[in-house]
């Protein structure tokens, strides 16, 4: 019998250069090719007439309603732009709540009433399509026979090609939304906090600077990733059904040596990032750093920051292209924050701040920044935000995945707290005290050896153990899981930060109207704020466990699953900061959380059910078969005559095997049962009961599968080990 994962280790060591599509690097400079797939803003001002091109930017820029007329303009010049390269078909692309994203293709080609064949794509078509949304969830928004969901068309985010094999398709970014316009997906809500944040942002902006007029959030994702052989990843059914591996023994060499951290990239992994950066510089992607991550074959690669809408828009292309470029390299990517227990998750660090029309990062903290009122205003109204809303913080990231990344190896905690690095905590902390704000807080220089050029310290140093940390010029959210659509954690942000500023603003102009002079007035704001703020800083060790039980005695929320995470969206705190700001009614705040919990759900139940599966059909079969072989051997001992002593040893392995058959067949027993319990409930109590009962007996059959593991002859082992996922490429 020839067991699949020998059958995949010879596979990949008899992969021929041939077998995997090596892409040449492209030998003409990128400039040559980049953004050649996206309908950028000069490609349409060369295909539209003047008039129709300033209608698109005026709506872009100040939300103003397009024309019929300059909608069909439009549509025509994508279509003409787009069949010039190729291009048969377009689709609305959007990004529903699965996380996934999602596109249903319409050929250009139509016919017309007496049956000749015209090519057309209406300004209707480009604007508002009604793809059968009765699939997607909706969290109780729609029932069934009100089936209709509507992708509307958001020309902030320009149209792009994306080729697929030989084909290719005119892609559209929309939004999500039911027959009432309630949002069905993640980029509806991001735009409406986008503008929202901007409203509030801008008066606090000319408080210091008239000029500002335009404000928007920026961000920078880091997408951590695994890569593996396809050969092994197709014989492990937990990879295939769940992303992850449900069971698996630890490999004796993991992370512990930290060789692969910015270690040389692996050629045949190399190749791949180069193909996937070349992808993604046709599409605009900026694509711009790569390197290893510290588990084995762990990977990262990150793009200059952009405005949020479009990074949102380039992550969830990028999570798709990875996948796709991958498979042309008989390679695939994991995606998952855990792939493997025992070495570190992958998450998506997402750097945010915000930008003006004048070109300032309002996180940016200058030469001085304690003499640097504007930094400072942003700077502490973000932490008093994060204060105020911890909670709903760690909801957006609270997803089946991310429980088993967070507050494990080397993962932010599941307790939200902001790192702001040494000199700026100082600063904050002598304002406090002496409120004033003229402490300076210089940027040192760091001289390492006379002959190398003098180092500029960055004003924090790296906490790489904070979930929320000020990184030079912006805040790196660390929690956010690498499979997640980033749009929910920048939703939260930009709404959080944009009720902050209301409430800053406000009180301004109330210390101003009672007498107070301007920096004056701003000042006692911030001290106020400094203060109120102060237990959610912490520039210690997040891994600790002395973090965790100071952050108790600071009375800091540490959810480590995700039903009770998950509550803080329905708290009244966020109901009302939602239902005032505009970004969610009532009923889609309910309805996202239905949603979530949804999600939760089923993915622990398909991972229950694989589990169960594996076990029955792989795992203890081995451990019979192997069982077997060893009782027939002190059987044939013991009939030979042969002392006791001579076959201790097997007796010992054959009782070490038959408890943990034992034990990993009743726990299927148990965890079957327990599955069958929660199936029974429904919503809140069914994601407790999951999370209470189904995933505890999932842990305690890993204990004695991964035992069995330890004790079959190799030979007879079913499923790739973590050595080979890890080192075999
Ligand atoms: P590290 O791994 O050290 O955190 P990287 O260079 O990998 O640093 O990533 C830093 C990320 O922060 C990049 O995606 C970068 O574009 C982004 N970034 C830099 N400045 C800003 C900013 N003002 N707003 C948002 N993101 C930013
Ligand atoms: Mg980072």
């Amino acid at each position: 019998m020839s067991l699949s994962r020998f059958n995949a280790i010879d596979t990949i060591q008899n992969r021929s250069e041939l077998d995997i599509e090596y892409v040449e690097s492209p030998s003409e400079p990128i400039a040559s090719f980049y953004g050649e797939n996206v309908f950028t803003d000069a490609t349409m001002k060369a295909h539209l007439d003047e008039k129709s091109y300033l209608s698109v930017k005026a709506a872009v820029q100040t939300g103003a309603k397009l024309t019929r007329e300059t909608a069909d303009a439009v549509a025509k010049s994508m279509m003409v732009w787009a069949q010039a390269k190729g291009v048969t078909h377009y689709t609305h692309w959007f990004q529903p709540l699965t996380g996934k994203t999602a596109e249903k293709h319409d050929s250009f080609f139509t016919l017309t009433p007496d049956g000749k064949v015209i090519e057309e794509f209406a300004g209707d078509a480009l604007v508002q399509q009604e793809p059968d949304g009765s699939s997607f969830p909706g969290g109780g928004m729609r029932s069934t026979f009100e089936a209709r969901g509507y992708t509307a068309w958001d020309p902030s985010s320009p149209a792009f090609i994306l080729e697929v094999g030989e084909g290719k398709t005119l892609c559209i970014p929309t939004v999500f939304t039911t027959w009432n316009g309630e949002a069905m997906d993640y980029k509806l809500p991001l735009l409406k906090s986008q503008s929202f944040l901007e409203k509030a942002a801008i008066p606090v902006c000319q408080l210091f600077d008239k000029n500002i007029t335009k404000v928007s959030t920026t961000l920078g994702w880091e997408q951590e990733y695994f890569v593996m052989d396809e050969a092994l990843y197709n014989a492990r059914p937990d990879l295939l059904m769940t992303g992850r591996t449900l069971i698996g023994k630890h490999a004796p060499k993991g992370q512990q040596l930290e060789d692969h951290y910015f270690g040389a990239i692996p050629e045949r992994v190399y190749a791949y990032m180069r193909d996937l950066e070349t992808e993604c510089h046709k599409l605009s992607i900026p694509v711009r750093t790569r390197h290893n991550e510290v588990a084995p074959c762990q990977f990262e690669i990150a793009p200059m920051f952009e405005e949020v809408n479009v990074a949102v828009d380039h992550n969830t292309l990028l999570m798709d292209l990875m996948d796709r470029v991958a498979r042309r390299h008989k390679l695939r990517v994991l995606l998952h924050e855990k792939p493997f227990a025992g070495v570190n998750g992958s998450g998506k660090h997402n750097n945010w701040s915000m930008g003006t029309n004048t070109g300032k990062n309002l996180l940016s903290p200058g030469k001085e920044p304690g003499k640097n009122l504007q930094f400072l205003t942003f700077f502490v109204n973000t932490i008093r935000a994060v204060h105020e809303h911890a909670d709903l913080l760690r909801a957006t990231i609270a997803t089946a995945n991310n429980d088993h990344r967070l507050g494990a190896n080397e993962a932010p905690p599941a307790i939200i707290s902001a790192y702001l690095g040494e000199s700026l905590d100082k600063l904050l902390n002598d304002i406090e005290k002496s409120g004033k704000s003229d402490v300076a807080g210089v940027k040192e220089t760091l001289s390492l050896l006379s002959r190398l050029p003098d180092l500029e310290k960055d004003s924090t140093d790296r906490n790489r153990t904070s979930p929320f940390a000020f990184t030079g010029n912006k805040f790196e959210i660390r929690a956010v899981g690498s499979s997640q659509n980033c749009a929910g954690p920048m939703t939260v942000m930009n709404t959080i930060m944009g009720a902050q500023l209301l409430k800053f603003k406000e009180e301004v102009d109330k210390n101003i109207a009672s007498g107070k002079e301007q920096s004056e007035a701003i000042l006692s704001v911030i001290v106020k704020y400094i203060k109120e703020s102060k237990k959610t800083r912490f520039e210690g060790n997040g891994y600790s466990q002395e973090w965790r039980d100071e952050a108790a005695k600071r009375g800091l929320s540490n959810f480590s699953t995700t039903p009770p995470a998950l509550k803080a969206m329905l708290s009244r705190k966020t109901t009302e900061l939602y239902t005032k700001s505009g970004i969610f009614t009532k009923k889609e705040i309910h309805a996202h959380y239905d949603v979530q919990l949804h999600n939760y759900i089923t993915s622990l139940q398909i991972e229950s059910r694989t589990l169960g599966e594996m076990c029955t059909n792989l795992v203890i079969p081995a451990g019979i078969r192997y069982q077997t072989a060893v009782a027939d051997n002190i059987l044939k001992l013991k009939q030979l005559g042969m002392p006791e002593t001579a076959y201790a040893a097997q007796l010992q392995i054959l009782k070490a095997l038959s408890e943990a058959i034992n034990g990993t067949a009743q726990g299927v027993l148990k965890m079957t049962q327990a599955r069958r319990a929660a199936n029974e409930l429904e919503g809140e109590a069914a994601a407790e009961a999951y999370c209470n009962t189904v995933r505890t007996e999932m842990d305690a059959i890993r204990i004695f599968a991964d035992r069995l593991e330890y004790l079959v002859q190799d030979s007879s082992w079913p499923l790739p080990k973590y050595r080979e996922m890890f080192f075999l490429r």
